[in-house]
């Protein structure tokens, strides 16, 4: 038994689960009280920050729909078979069951925070016939906010209805099942060739790293297998990738675009660029050119949506309850603290970090307010909105999540430590020090794998590697990155699989 367990009767007070309404035995309070942590997520940000805290004073609760964590950077391979879902997800008790002090696990999702009472309500999302929905809330001393985000529609009509989106496990499998039915389907002998052409059109919405990504497998999977399982299809086969900017992967080097355009041309995927998406209906896609404003029409068969994300519901409530409702994304400042409530942090794709307020810290702790003795007020000013401008969010991803995750761990194994000796930057409104040092983000690159065993990558530097070299790089930096020796195992099996079966087209 951990020492800080009383030896009987104790695990009630521990377990701060409790369903509405239920009465706190007094009588069965721990003498020494661990401080209770709650985690909301199992992704990125939820599983780095778990992973990472080691402390053992403090009494864990993860809630999340997920019992797994999914590595998504693989999920536009799960799409087309390179690899099977299974491969790309950890159960969350594997992780949960390594940690030598009590962490427990729930699997239900958060539908409200009160930060008042510092309580989260959950609700069981289990589809059982035992029972409907349970409801239950979480007591916390800390919250750890790392629910992600939502896929993004820009309130587009028919998007919700009519295209899949691809930012969870099921939805890579659904896309995948999505394909082979086109194909089945276009291979009965009642439909027309008319009809065959617009089955086997395949659009990607979004040219962005996911979308390019996904256009990319599919291509791989319709040329390297499905055409030698349907030769008569081939030539009614084509993709489309829509992008409402002028190019596609515009967060990356202009050699990287140039090389992303030049091959998919090659490739025959057709990249359709300044052309916004107003419309999905069920059989096509209506478009709006932007520079003359013109509208087409796109019969399809499927339809990816990758243009983004948004703030889930959840977030978006919590944040009208702190005075953040006037905001797209949850501001914390650079300890990972959500603005205006004591003890919460948020990481991840959920939150952002307000960077002007940074500025605004930094000048206060004397780098930019020297200058403003210096210069006149007015040049300032204008320094400091450029530097603003320049500062933009972090990227939502799973670089930034997992790097916070760690970051905040860190904060709380040392917390004792930091208490008496203070290790951030001066206060500047209080006297002493800050706590902690604030995060800072270490950028290690990031790659666009473009098919046909050719990946881009844009490492730190701005140094620009593009290539078959570079996707083994890819190969060997993504092995390194999955969380377990049982996934790196799967999926470098899967890989060994395809290169020898090819892909399985069978529709399970
Ligand atoms: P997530 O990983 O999305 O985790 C959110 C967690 O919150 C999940 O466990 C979810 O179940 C849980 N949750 C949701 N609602 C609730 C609720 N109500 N209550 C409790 N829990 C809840 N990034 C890269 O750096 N490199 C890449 O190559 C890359 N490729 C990507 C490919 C795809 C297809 C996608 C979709 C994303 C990719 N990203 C990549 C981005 C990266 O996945 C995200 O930035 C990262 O997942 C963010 O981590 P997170 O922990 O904030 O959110």
């Amino acid at each position: 038994m951990h020492p800080l367990l009383p030896s009987g009767g104790g695990l009630v007070a521990y377990s701060d689960v409790r369903p509405f309404g239920s009465v706190y035995a007094d009588a069965a309070q721990p003498t020494i009280k661990k401080k209770k942590v709650v985690v909301l997520g199992t992704g990125w940000a939820g599983t780095s920050f778990l992973k990472n805290l080691k402390d053992p004073s403090f009494d864990v609760q993860v809630v999340s729909p997920c019992n797994y964590f999914a590595f998504t950077p693989l999920l536009p391979s799960v799409t087309c078979g390179t690899v099977e879902a299974r491969s790309v997800v950890e159960p969350i008790r594997n992780i949960v069951k390594k940690k030598n002090f009590n962490v427990q696990f729930k699997e239900a999702e958060c539908f409200k925070i009160d930060t008042t009472k510092q309580k989260v309500h959950c609700r069981s999302i289990q589809n059982i016939n035992i029972g409907g929905k349970e409801e239950f809330t979480v007591d916390y001393d800390y919250l750890v906010i790392a629910m992600g985000a939502r896929a993004n529609t820009f309130n587009t009509p028919g998007v919700v209805e009519n295209a899949h989106f691809l930012k969870e496990v099921e939805d890579a499998q659904r896309i995948r099942r999505s394909i082979i039915d086109c194909f089945e389907r276009a291979s009965l002998p009642s439909v027309s060739d008319e009809e065959r052409k617009k089955i086997l059109h395949f659009v990607v919405v979004g040219g962005g790293p996911t979308g390019v990504e996904f256009a990319a497998e599919l291509h791989d999977f319709l040329h390297e297998d499905l055409i030698y399982l349907y030769p008569d299809l081939e030539q009614h086969i084509s993709i489309t990738l829509l992008e409402a900017g002028d190019h596609i992967l515009n967060m990356f080097d202009k050699r990287i675009t140039a090389f992303a355009e030049e091959k998919f041309q090659r490739d025959g995927i057709k990249v359709q660029t300044g052309s916004m998406v107003v419309k999905v209906s069920d059989k096509s896609i209506t478009l709006k050119e932007r520079s003359s404003g013109e509208t087409k029409v796109l019969p399809y068969g499927m339809v990816v949506w990758s243009t983004g994300i948004g703030t889930r519901p959840v977030i978006m409530d919590f944040m009208k309850q702190i005075g953040q409702g006037n905001r797209r994304v949850m501001a914390t400042d650079e300890w990972l603290r959500v603005e205006g409530v004591p003890n919460v942090y948020a990481l991840g794709d959920c939150a952002t970090i307000n960077q002007r307020k940074v500025m605004l810290l930094q000048s206060d702790r004397g780098d930019a307010a020297k200058q403003a003795t210096r210069l006149d007020i007015e040049k300032f000013k204008s320094a400091l909105s450029e530097v603003d401008h320049k500062m933009k969010s972090l990227p939502p991803t799973a670089q930034v999540a997992a790097q916070q995750g760690e970051y905040l761990a860190q904060c709380f194994n040392r917390m004792k430590e930091c208490d008496e000796n203070p290790e951030g930057p001066i206060r500047f409104r209080d006297s002493g020090r800050h706590r902690f040092k604030p995060f800072r983000y270490k950028h290690l690159g990031q790659f666009a794998p473009l098919g046909g065993e050719q990946t881009a990558a844009q490492l730190p530097g701005d140094w620009v590697s593009i290539g078959h070299s570079t996707q083994w790089l890819w190969y060997s930096v993504y092995a390194s990155k999955l969380v377990s020796w049982r996934t790196r195992f799967l999926v470098i099996g899967d890989w060994g699989r395809r290169f020898i079966f090819g892909r399985d087209s069978s529709r399970i």
